[in-house]
């Protein structure tokens, strides 16, 4: 059912002890077919409709009999998310909030530029990391996502998506500390990367970015699964002092472990560390801050994305001048150090982290809620 307009986000959603599809095993599905009387060949029939051709119910199966479509509607669920809140900006960008199963929300968000579709996938709900700039951690983290539920992101953006079009990269940038949630995001992730029509979207590892505050053991983790991911690392500050400032868990980690466990990265993997760097107005992005920043990384095969500061309401940072962000980016770059600014999309709709998710839970934050393109409830599970 599809609602034009009107936010239906405060409704709750009904828990439903539907099994969920995509948390399923092909071998638990194939057992659970057996024991319906069915072939086995029918679990790949199913999962290829909704990989492949973006069924969100078994209704438009049309090439399995009716009585099996009928028997897994009444014990499963394709999708185990509702959209909560679409909104959509004028510069191709879409974001989604989902309500899961237990009512609680996570952000997801549609780029395209050009033939380049990016998906910005979250992988807990909350963060705990508290990053003092970041609108994600404010309450903390509540529970890591299923790998389910973090390929349902991948999926209900790409049905977004006009026919024949696919997502051509993931970046692991939404609401939550990636790597503290490690063995999900990494199944979930391989699936997607599967070329098995019925398992994945076929996207090449290399095409993904997990993006991290820097948590040594699970960079040093990651290193050694033999995977091609592209690793960021929020830096966002050149000394201690700073980041211990900016990024409070630094305090127990160091700035030194995460520099060491980036290039533990690099040398295992043969991958190149990009390295995030939030810039804050008159708080990171002064002259001295970009020459001790060059210092730390020269001699190191590195990359450095700045962002400039998206604002979060309620708290106190902004962005940068535009004549401090170039003369970062030169300072860098004189100094031997590749670095690009990230084009910021979807600043109408709120698409940094967890900011989606925060405007709707309190909309006395600011007087223009975003304009939702729908507000709808589909195959609720
Ligand atoms: N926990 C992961 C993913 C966080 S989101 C990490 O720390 O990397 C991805 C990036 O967006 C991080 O670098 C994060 O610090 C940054 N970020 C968070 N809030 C932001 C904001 N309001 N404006 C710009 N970047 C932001």
């Amino acid at each position: 059912m599809l609602t034009a307009g009107g936010a239906t986000q405060e409704q709750p959603l009904l828990l439903s002890s539907k099994r969920l599809l995509l948390e399923a095993t092909v071998e638990e599905l194939q057992a659970w077919m057996a024991s319906q009387g069915h072939p086995g060949y029918r679990v790949r029939q199913v999962l290829e409709w909704v990989i492949q051709r973006r069924a969100e119910s078994f209704e438009p199966m049309s090439d399995l009999p009716l009585v099996l479509r009928q028997q897994l509607a009444l014990e499963w669920s394709v999708l185990g998310t509702r959209i909560a809140f679409h909104s959509r900006s004028p510069d191709r960008t879409d974001k989604l909030l989902l309500e899961c199963r237990d009512g609680r929300r996570i952000e997801c968000v549609l780029m395209a530029e050009d033939r380049r579709h990016t998906v910005c996938i979250s992988t807990q709900v909350g963060c705990g990391m508290g990053c003092v700039f970041c609108a994600s951690g404010l309450k903390g983290v509540e529970r890591n996502l299923t790998a389910g539920e973090i390929v349902e992101q991948v999926l209900r953006l790409r049905n977004l998506l006009p026919p024949g079009d696919s997502v051509t990269h993931i970046v692991v940038m939404g609401m939550g500390e990636s790597l503290a949630n490690l063995d999900n995001l990494i199944s979930a992730l391989d699936r997607l990367c599967s070329a098995a029509p019925d398992l994945g979207l076929g996207l090449s590892q290399r095409r993904v970015t997990i993006s991290t505050v820097g948590l040594p053991e699970k960079i040093r983790k990651l290193a050694t699964l033999n995977r091609q991911y592209h690793l960021a690392v929020s830096l966002h500050a050149p000394t201690e002092e700073l980041r211990n400032e900016l990024v409070p868990v630094n305090e127990k980690i160091g700035l030194g472990a995460v520099l060491g466990a980036a290039d533990f990265y690099f040398q295992t993997t043969g991958r190149q560390v990009t390295y995030e760097y939030v810039l804050l107005h008159d708080v990171n992005d002064r002259l001295g801050d970009a020459q001790a920043l060059a210092q730390r990384l020269q001699g190191r095969k590195a990359h450095v994305n700045l962002i400039p500061y998206n604002p979060v309401a309620g708290l106190p940072f902004e962005r940068p001048q535009p004549e401090a962000i170039r003369r970062f980016v030169s300072v860098l770059r004189d100094r031997g150090v590749s670095a690009t600014v990230r084009k910021t999309k979807g600043r109408a709709i709120e698409a940094a982290c967890g900011q989606l998710r925060r405007r709707l839970d309190d909309p006395g934050l600011s007087p223009s809620a975003p304009e939702p393109v729908s507000s709808m409830t589909m195959d609720g599970p």
